[in-house]
């Protein structure tokens, strides 16, 4: 562990990742000295992208790698991650379903072309996730708000329609009666699918609210792919924070209280546990116990392949997606996710697939190219997930053992190896139920404050959950901002501010 210098500090943020950094940032945007101090020697937790020695200058994200919630998200709206030269490029289709025996369902960035290729569901689709997409700020700042104040666009008056909507597709699809309002399986398929970036039973109200969001999303500004991976935004997000006077130390795991310099505010871009743990006996009571208590969820296990040529998809359309969801149909899907939520491996688990380069040229190195993957898989399990990723995708793609010229799988176990917070392989940082998505960590009234002792919890274990959007860590840094340091006024997270 690395010493951090002794010079004093306003505030410390435990953990680099995408929330750590928007605290940080926000924080030092106030005229506050702030200090990161993060675990690993890598910057940026769940949105790095890292030379793995697969095959020379060839860069993977070992986690998240298509934004849709940093394009829709207001904090990255307001730090303007674009103006400061992050290249947040479109795919021509945001999602595919390829399906076994009928052709795939592709969702477009272009509704009305969806639609069209929706058969029956052409209206429904068009009046539901069309129509959402228009109004794509109103459902963005109600999922991403902090679950505890009414955001202002729900007070307008174009918002008692659409509200409404939103909540009828997220209450109709997160429960048995899903299969209602869409004739095809083929739509029922596609809106299955962007579920599954959340990992859990299906038909579910949590899963189901990750798909009209990112449903919202993909017909709204998009599913970007960043140039340069990931890790181009969080590039942006410290540029700005040492351009401010912060400072980053890596190789430093915060432990307990005592390996955090005294500062008046410190904020934990870590699990809710671990949290806990580092604050042992420092909390009241019921606090501690509840952070202990907050439940993970299942996991994520990676493969990171390396590629002679683009994946041979059956259906060439699934190979304008920038996201792959495979896992067939509806019911297909939903028992691989019934199996991985009783705790066995699936024969077929959901996977999910994206190929950056179909976005960004750049990531073509020597004629070859990284494929970006992972599997569900039961919270802990042990399996290197590569031959059971391998024959997810040449079940849609047959050929694709023949272009796989290098891989590396992590099992679920193995995810906390990269990132301390990955625990058991639980990619969210805590279960996805509406309960848990509302009351995460805590049902407290500030969920991200940990009593009185100048010490918040910053991460993707708040509200709005996951994803990188940076939301947790605004609405934390915000809070420590009003009560730490008695601002009543936010910074401007600008370019040129
Ligand atoms: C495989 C995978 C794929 C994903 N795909 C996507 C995607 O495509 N799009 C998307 O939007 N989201 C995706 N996500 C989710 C997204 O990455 C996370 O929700 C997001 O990174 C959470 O940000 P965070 O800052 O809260 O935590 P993290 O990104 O996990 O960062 C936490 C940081 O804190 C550090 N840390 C933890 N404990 C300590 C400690 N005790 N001391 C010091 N440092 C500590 C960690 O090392 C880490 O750097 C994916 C996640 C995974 C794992």
């Amino acid at each position: 562990m690395s010493a951090y210098p002794s010079a004093e500090v306003d505030a410390v943020v435990v953990g680099s990742g995408p929330n750590g950094l928007a605290a940080a940032v926000t924080l030092a945007r106030a005229g506050l000295r702030v200090q990161v101090l993060e675990a690993q020697d890598t910057i940026g937790g769940g949105a790095r992208t890292l030379d793995l020695g697969l095959a020379p200058g060839v860069i993977h994200d070992i986690c998240s790698a298509v934004h849709p919630l940093a394009l829709a998200s207001p904090f990255f709206d307001a730090f303007d991650v674009r103006a400061r030269g992050v290249q947040m490029n479109l795919p021509e289709a945001s999602y595919a379903q390829p399906m076994d025996d009928e052709p795939a369902a592709i969702a477009w960035h272009d509704a009305e072309r969806t639609a069209d290729g929706l058969g029956a569901d052409a209206a429904t689709w068009r009046a539901t996730l069309g129509t959402l997409a228009k109004n794509q700020d109103l459902v963005v700042e109600l999922a991403l708000g902090d679950k505890r104040s009414v955001p202002p666009a729900v007070l307008s008056p174009h918002s008692l329609t659409i509200a409404p909507l939103f909540g009828a597709l997220l209450g109709l699809q997160g429960t048995p009666a899903w299969n209602l309002p869409f004739r095809t399986e083929r739509a029922r398929a596609l809106l299955s699918g962007v579920a599954a970036h959340a990992i859990g039973r299906i038909p579910s109200l949590g899963l189901s609210a990750t798909s009209a969001l990112l449903g919202t999303i993909a017909h709204g500004v998009g599913w970007p792919i960043p140039v340069g991976g990931s890790q181009a935004i969080i590039d942006a997000l410290v540029a700005d924070l040492r351009a401010h006077g912060g400072e980053i130390i890596t190789g430093h795991r915060v432990r307990t209280w005592r390996d955090v310099p005294p500062a008046r505010a410190v904020l934990l871009d870590t699990t809710a546990g671990a949290a806990a743990e580092i604050l042992a006996n420092r909390l009241p009571r019921s606090l501690e116990a509840q952070l202990r208590r907050f439940p993970h969820g299942n996991a994520a296990a990676k493969v990171d392949f390396v590629l002679s040529g683009p994946v041979p998809w059956r259906d060439p359309d699934v190979g304008r997606a920038g996201t792959q969801h495979l896992g067939g149909t509806r019911g297909q899907m939903a028992a691989a996710e019934a199996e991985v939520a009783a705790g066995r491996i699936p024969q077929h688990p959901v996977t999910l697939v994206s190929d950056p380069s179909i976005a960004d040229p750049s990531r073509i190195q020597g004629g070859v190219r990284p494929l970006w993957t992972y599997a569900h898989m039961p919270a802990g399990d042990t399996t290197d997930p590569t031959e059971l990723v391998t024959a997810q995708i040449e079940r849609f793609a047959p050929g694709f053992r023949d272009v796989v010229v290098a891989s590396q799988g992590i099992s679920a176990a193995d995810m906390a190896r990269h990132n301390p917070s990955l625990v058991g392989g639980d990619i969210s940082m805590g279960r996805v139920t509406m309960y848990d998505m509302i009351a995460r960590p805590t049902a407290r009234w500030d969920p991200y404050r940990l009593a009185d002792t100048g010490w918040y919890l910053c991460s993707a274990a708040t509200p709005p959950g996951p994803g990188v959007h940076g939301m947790n860590g605004w609405h934390a840094a915000q809070r420590v901002l009003r009560h730490e340091f008695g601002l009543r006024e936010m910074p401007d997270l600008g370019p040129s501010a």
